[in-house]
């Protein structure tokens, strides 16, 4: 078992569940094997834990080995950019509660990897300049297989919370999804909408994958176009172009397939924006987009970032500024 002891820099240990107080990894699994009363942690479920935390220079570590300057893994990308340079820069400490999930996932993410067929969680690189720097970009997806029509990839996420499918109104003149406006339900071409009338019909949306699990497939994609050689010689895979894509949430119910559309301009262009937020000199900006904001609510590096925005961030800081 790789423990970690406090450090100047990075994850230093876990913030107790009880106490709130930061503990050394090995003070909380001591506690733990001493009972934890009032605690939910249990020693077994804390090594699992301690055993799941991913080395933060991994991909790093990869750049160096591959002769690059500084490396990204495509879940570094999808993150705040902030957040991983504060990350790197102060000690910060996490709720073993919070890091729980990802423990728990990865335990059925090894199950499904047992399946015969396909790909399975290849790790993927490539290598470009970017900015002045040589950058090398690193991902794994859990599962990739080539078909006559193309590469398809899945990726698997753990979750209580899938996205789900629903009825939503349209107008039938436009397709376009009707919003309620302050005179009613309003298509946003014709203006107002009786509800009644034979021009608002209600259509299945099929459950939608999240915008940042989108962007990871999508990045797994520019990297599975980038690895073409590598897939053949060493799987004996080959295909050209993309068949699709799909996010599948593992729920305890049931699987959630959500399809996911390959943009690729639009892929490279997160890409740059992310890459140009990670490699200019200060800190990253503030998330500002609504639906990252829930990031924030989960962020062990939060005080750092209010320090040093002088203010709150997140959905804090929009209500803020809305009073
Ligand atoms: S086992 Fe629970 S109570 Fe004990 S230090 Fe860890 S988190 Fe805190
Ligand atoms: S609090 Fe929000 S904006 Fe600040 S680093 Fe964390 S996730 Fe990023």
């Amino acid at each position: 078992m790789t423990t970690k002891t406090q450090t100047q820099t990075g994850l230093a240990g876990f913030l107790c569940e009880v106490t709130e107080e930061p503990v050394t990894f090995q003070e909380c699994l001591a506690c733990a094997q001493r009972g934890a009363p009032g605690c939910p942690m249990m020693p077994a479920v804390l090594h699992d834990i301690m055993n799941s935390i991913r080395d933060p220079e991994y991909a790093d570590n990869m750049a160096k080995q591959a002769g690059a300057e500084v490396g990204f893994s495509v879940t570094e990308l999808i993150g705040c950019p902030r957040q991983h340079v504060l990350k790197k820069k102060n000690p910060y400490w996490e709720k073993p509660s919070s890091m729980y999930r990802m423990a728990f996932g990865s335990g059925y993410h090894a199950a499904l990897a047992q399946y015969p067929s396909g790909i399975k969680e290849q790790t993927l690189t490539w290598k470009f300049t970017f900015l002045g720097k040589s950058v090398l970009l690193a991902g794994t997806p859990d599962f990739i297989e080539a078909s006559p029509n193309g590469w398809h990839i899945v990726d698997y996420k753990e979750t209580g919370n899938p996205p789900f499918g629903h009825k939503v109104p349209i107008c039938v003149h436009c397709d376009l999804d009707v919003y309620k406006g302050d005179d009613g339900l309003m298509c946003p071409n014709c203006g107002a909408l009786n509800p009644r009338s034979s021009a608002v019909a209600r259509v299945y949306r099929p459950p939608q994958a999240r915008s940042s699990h989108v962007s990871q497939v999508n990045l797994y994609a520019l990297l599975i176009a980038k690895n073409a050689a590598l897939l053949e010689q060493k799987h004996g895979a080959k295909a050209s172009g993309f068949s699709g894509a799909e996010v599948v949430y593992l729920s305890p119910k049931t699987p959630v397939r959500c399809d996911v559309r390959l943009d690729r301009e639009t892929t490279l262009a997160l890409l740059k924006v992310r890459l140009t937020a990670l490699l200019s000199p200060g800190l990253p900006p503030v998330l500002n987009e609504a639906d990252e904001l829930w990031r924030c609510d989960y962020c062990p590096v939060r005080a750092h970032c209010e320090q040093a925005q002088c203010g709150p961030v997140g959905k804090a800081a929009i209500t803020e500024h809305e009073e």
